[in-house]
């Protein structure tokens, strides 16, 4: 068994991928892309650890999800505990699969089973490659720029009527104790808002920070100081 290093979950969200999905965002990133959302789940430092098989109950707690989204982070980094979750977790119910990746899909095919690269690819639907560019992101698609390519590594997501490359995007907002998730790929703009409407929230706990939109894939996170 191989234990994650989760930087967050969530069960059950409609703004990463068709379908009610629960997504894990893993901790630690090779890439630091100018403009991720996600600054605070780029280092390789101790998070939450969990074991695949308690993660996937946890992730599969609400019966309306029939699917798993993987984000960080680096997903690839954490290659055979991901591959160990989606095992389990479809042990159990037959979930989709769709995880993103700032590596280019041609370099994951070379890299040995060691890594555990190859068991996730081959459990992986749906793959979302390259790193966040800035200047290429064009406000479409589940993608944070328009390098990112859409592979749909098996057929199973491909014909079900989701525009993965130019559907309008969407974001969601979990508000958990003095957690608060911004959930998806946010549309432009979107992100300046999230930040002042929590810092409103938390009205003089601590500075607003300002940050610039745009990830590879997935979320921000803001908390209330403790
Ligand atoms: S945008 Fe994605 S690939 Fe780039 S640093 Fe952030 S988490 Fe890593």
């Amino acid at each position: 068994m191989t234990a994650l290093n989760v930087a967050a979950t969530h069960v059950g969200t409609e703004a990463l991928g068709p379908g009610v999905r629960s997504v894990v965002w893993v901790q630690g990133c090779p890439f630091r892309c100018a403009g991720c959302i996600a600054p605070d789940w780029i280092p390789d430092r101790p998070a939450r650890r969990a074991e695949p098989a308690e993660l996937a109950e946890e992730l599969l707690a609400d019966p309306r999800v029939t699917g798993l989204t993987l984000s960080g982070g680096e997903p690839m980094q954490q290659a055979a505990g991901l591959a160990e979750l989606v095992g389990r977790a479809r042990s159990t119910r037959d979930v989709s699969v769709i995880c993103f990746t700032g590596h280019r899909l041609e370099r994951l095919r070379t890299r040995p089973p060691t890594t555990g690269v190859p068991e996730l690819l081959a459990a992986v639907d749906v793959l979302i490659d390259g790193v966040y560019v800035a200047a290429l992101d064009d406000g479409r698609g589940l993608r944070g720029s328009s390098n990112q390519r859409i592979h749909h590594l098996t057929g199973r997501l491909a014909n079900c009527g989701y525009d993965f490359a130019g559907r309008p995007r969407t974001a969601e907002i979990a508000v958990d104790g003095p957690q608060a998730l911004l959930i998806g790929v946010p549309p432009t703009g979107l992100l300046d808002v999230f930040d002042t409407a929590v810092d409103a929230a938390l009205a003089g706990t601590r500075p607003h920070t300002p940050r610039t939109s745009g990830t590879c894939s997935h979320t921000s996170r803001k908390e209330a100081p403790s």
